[in-house]
Order: structure tokens, then sequence, then C-alpha cells
């Protein structure tokens, strides 16, 4: 693989142990691949063969979350190889328009966790936060733990539907109103 640098140099990586070449997992997708591992290695049989297929799964699995990264020996600039091998050179500029380096290889696929939170002690004006990666959102102390549990559970329908659920939690004053999470 060649990569032509915008400062016009060449990156090439065709061989093993390049200084300039390294390995990102998204920490979106960090505990997903710390459970496949655990699971390859609880769940593998006895005998050598088992073994062997275990670890070739793994590895294979692997590979389907991490990013490749290089830089340019020149010039210092960063790129990325993004899903579908794709390569994306980071900038500021890049970052700004909401689009990380760092986010899970599974993108809007990636199965998220959704927390509501409703609290009348909160000081200040916001008292209910809906944290949902893409969709999270602030109630004020205008607003009530209503709008919050209809928001709620309308983005919980939404991403179930597309597959895009990993948790769900809803709490109001400390109480647990709902909650699911994968059988
Ligand atoms: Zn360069």
């Amino acid at each position: 693989m060649k990569i032509n640098c915008r400062c016009g140099s060449l990156i090439i990586d065709q061989t093993d142990y390049h200084s300039n070449k390294g390995y990102i997992i998204s920490d979106q997708d960090y505990f997903d691949l710390l459970e496949i591992i655990d699971n390859a290695i609880e769940k593998s049989g006895p005998t050598p063969k088992d073994k062997e297929r275990a670890v070739m799964g793994i590895r294979s699995l692997i590979g389907g979350f991490q990013k490749n990264v290089y830089q340019c020996f020149s010039c210092g600039r960063i790129y990325i190889s993004t899903k579908g091998n794709e390569l994306k050179e980071f900038t500021a500029v890049e970052h700004s328009q909401g689009s990380s380096i760092l986010s899970s290889t599974k993108g809007e696929s990636w199965k998220r966790p959704i927390i509501g939170d409703w609290d009348d002690s909160r000081k200040g004006e916001i008292l209910g936060y809906l944290w949902c990666y893409g969709y999270s959102k602030e109630y004020s102390n205008s607003e009530n733990f209503q709008t919050l549990q209809e928001d709620y559970f309308k983005l919980l329908g939404d991403l179930s539907a597309k597959g895009t659920v990993r948790s769900a939690l809803l709490k109001h004053n400390k109480q647990v109103i709902h909650s699911w999470v994968p059988n």
C-alpha cells in the first residue's frame, strides 16, 4: 500500500514493523473487543485444534475493530484508514465538522447506550439529560420529566428498530423508571 501525502512524499506500507504505522481501537469498540476475547478463551474447547480455531477467530475479529494509522516521515501529517480502507487525513478542520478519527469502526450502526436522567435536586438550570451518542439533549428547569421520558422512549423505539441500542436506563430523582439490557 502506498499513500500520496499532501506534502508530495510517499508513505509506503509494504513490510512489517513500520515505525510510522500503528493501530487504533475506538473506546466505543474496546469493551466489545474485550468481551469477544474473553468469550473465545472461556468457550474454546480443550484440544489444540479448538485453541487454534479460537486464536484465529480472535485475530480476524480484532481486524474488524482496528484502524490503521500512518504518519508521513517528511511533514508529520497523520492518515487513518477508515471503514472500507478509505484513507482519511486528520486535520483540525475535519474535527470541527464533527468527524472523529477515534469513533467506532461500526460507524452509524454502533450499538449505543441510552441514558435518561432527571434530578430536581440539580443545581443550575439544567435538570435533565438524555445521553446517547449522536442524540444527546439537555432539559432546563422550564421543562419537565415527562418531556424527557417521551423523548427517551421515542429514541429507544427508533434505535431498537435500527438494532443500534446497547442498553437503556431512565431515572427520575435517582429512582429507576425503566431499564433494558439485551438477553
Ligand atoms: Zn507528508
